[in-house]
């Protein structure tokens, strides 16, 4: 007797290995924990935004120049070599990139679709161009990520530049462009980051060519010595790329 009851408790588990491992058992469980994330998460997105991140510059400047609007009669350098830390030595093109990419990680986890100008520093690509590549994407928000320097190594704080009201090229994305940077100016601030202000930007050729949203956050200043080795630090770069992920998401929440 003892021998059929082992033999059955055998076979039972077997036939329950089965039964778990089968494809049908991981499509349901597959089911249910995509119910329980949406009844979890009543905001989860029903539309997929997408998002273009420029990190700015590249390893090697290029000084031709291109028209800094359509139909523009000035000229500007296709794109500038940035600048560098004063403490770190880092150039401002590598820093950019870093924080980028931390963005792109953040964002893409909160379910945008994300499109990288750059994703390494030997590339030549003009700030017309970038702007171009964001508009064929038709993305919802460009995001250009810029560090600055000053003369004056006391200078501190982010900036965020937006195009102008006025500008020539840029007044019909100039609503939502500034909606944008008040949310990620106001959770910047709320996460302990000095925030100089939202500027508007008449001059910048990587606005005018803009058919869509843009950003410009210049993260801090790189000739301060404190600011600059803050920047470079792995830790600062997440706590703010999370709170412009933090704008981004509240801009798109409030968006009509
Ligand atoms: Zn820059």
């Amino acid at each position: 007797m003892k021998k059929y009851k082992i033999l059955t408790t055998i076979i039972l588990v077997i036939g329950l290995m089965m039964i778990f491992t089968s494809n049908e058992a991981k499509n349901l469980t597959k089911l249910v924990s995509n119910f329980s994330t949406l009844a979890l998460n009543p905001n989860r997105k029903t539309e997929q935004y997408s998002i273009c991140i420029d990190p700015g510059h590249q390893a090697k400047g290029n000084s031709e120049t291109e028209q800094v609007g359509p139909n523009s009669g000035s000229y500007k350098a296709k794109v500038s070599s940035g600048t560098a830390g004063i403490a770190t030595k880092k150039p401002e093109y590598e820093l950019n990139l870093e924080a980028s990419l931390k963005l792109k990680h953040i964002l893409e986890s909160r379910g945008y679709k994300v499109y990288m100008t750059r994703e390494s520093h030997d590339v030549d690509i003009s700030n017309k161009e970038r702007a171009i590549f964001a508009n064929e994407k038709k993305v919802d928000m460009v995001v250009r990520i810029h560090a600055d320097g000053s003369d004056n190594t006391g200078v501190t704080g982010a900036s965020i530049l937006i195009p102008s009201k006025e500008g020539e090229y840029t007044s019909a994305i100039y609503e939502d462009s500034s909606s944008c940077a008040k949310y990620v100016n106001e959770n910047m601030q709320n996460n302990g980051f000095k925030v100089n202000g939202v500027f508007e930007r008449s001059d910048l050729t990587g606005f005018n060519w803009s058919q869509v949203p843009v950003v410009l956050i210049e993260m801090g200043f790189m000739s301060n010595y404190t600011e600059d080795q803050n920047m470079s630090s792995p830790q600062y770069q997440e706590k703010m790329m999370n709170s412009v992920a933090d704008g981004l998401d509240n801009y798109f929440k409030n968006k009509k």
